[in-house]
């Protein structure tokens, strides 16, 4: 085998649309982690590199905020809600939230039994009049869990972007009901550059108290960001991540993935490679015969419905994708900051074939 080849040479298109984290990371941040390894540090975070991520932080949010680097998205959101609610606390949450489906109980077991609480709003987004309702139901009843929090997702699991008037709104829901604003900002930059709008806006301006700065999806090895804006909720979150075991001793090593990861806007770079990628396949999809694009494509996600014979040309061509979980026939494919032009004209010749088969009747 030439391996020459395979180093240099075009690569064959990605057949994989499952999810973003089927990338590797970028070579900026491989090469981040090298350099890093040079010398020694202090330890646990009082190494120059995390002091400059927290710095960075500071800049790109417009105030100051605390920081505390974890290596998951699902520690990244326990440690921020557990901060954020007693044990007999209420975690508003859209039903189809990741905290709710995909953490495997974590944010309850973090919380010490805290209550996830399904609040219904379209395209996986909580409706800010239900959110009202919601937190007024049993307040001061000491039978009942009490209002502590909510949380959103930015951008949504469904591939919504929260608009920064419907996170003000729930920011607002949030202040008058007196409970914290959580975001899980796992696809955070592919929001924001999808919004055009600053962090600031996107965040404590609009009443966020706690983010879960998301970059594994985005082109980092394995490092998220808990970035706080309300300051009362920072000295007790370093006690929280020790005692979870997320605090790196070799801290250095995450913070050299999300300086890289700042560094010459590569994070916001990467998220707008990830949504073109997905705007590319929308536009190609639209129009195709037995295709039916669902919804407006604002991030990197794309939701569609192909028919049977379709899916199954596809998965015989090798793509990979998840189909039939958000009903008949739905089909999601997610792009990355790995995502080529390539890799979408790839998939749009074999949807289109597959169509030009559907529509003579086979
Ligand atoms: C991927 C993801 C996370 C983080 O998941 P981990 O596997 O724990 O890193 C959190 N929220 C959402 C919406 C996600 O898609």
């Amino acid at each position: 085998m030439d391996s020459s080849n395979r180093s240099h040479g075009a690569r064959a298109p990605a057949l994989g649309f499952t999810s973003d984290n089927i990338a590797g990371a970028s070579p900026e941040v491989i090469e981040a982690i090298a350099a890093s390894s040079a010398g020694q540090a202090s330890p646990y975070g009082g190494d120059d590199l995390t002091a400059r991520v927290e710095r960075k932080l500071s800049e790109i949010f417009e105030r100051e905020v605390d920081v505390f680097l974890v290596p998951t998205g699902t520690a990244a959101n326990s440690l921020c809600l557990s901060a954020m609610t007693p044990p007999w606390g209420n975690i508003y949450c859209h039903p189809a939230s990741h905290i709710n489906n995909d953490e495997c109980g974590a944010p309850v077991w973090y919380t010490n039994g805290a209550k996830l609480v399904g609040v219904e709003g379209q395209s996986a987004k909580i409706d800010p009049a239900s959110l009202h309702s919601a937190a007024r139901v049993k307040v001061g009843d000491v039978h009942s869990t009490q209002p502590s929090c909510a949380s959103i997702t930015q951008a949504t699991e469904e591939g919504g972007v929260y608009t920064l008037a419907e996170i003000e709104a729930l920011g607002e829901v949030c202040k008058a009901s007196s409970i914290k604003l959580h975001m899980d900002g796992s696809r955070f930059a592919n929001a924001l550059v999808s919004l055009d709008c600053s962090p600031a806006e996107m965040t404590w301006k609009a009443g966020v108290d706690a983010l879960s700065f998301g970059a594994t999806k985005n082109g980092v090895f394995a490092a998220e960001a808990i970035v706080l804006f309300d300051a009362s909720l920072a000295p007790e979150m370093g006690y929280r991540r020790k005692r979870a075991g997320h605090l790196f001793s070799k801290m250095r090593f995450l913070s050299a993935q999300i300086d890289a990861y700042l560094t010459d806007d590569l994070w916001l770079r990467n998220a707008r490679q990830a949504n073109d990628a997905a705007q590319r396949l929308t536009r190609g999809l639209a129009g195709l015969s037995g295709v039916e694009v669902l919804g407006a494509t604002e991030a990197n996600i794309v939701f569609c419905r192909l028919p049977s014979a379709m899916i199954e040309s596809l998965h015989q061509a090798g793509f990979e994708f998840y189909h039939d979980r958000w009903g008949p026939n739905v089909v999601r494919f997610v792009t990355s900051f790995s995502t080529t032009v390539e890799d979408v004209d790839n998939l749009l010749t074999h949807v289109t074939r597959a169509a030009v088969t559907h529509r003579s009747g086979n």
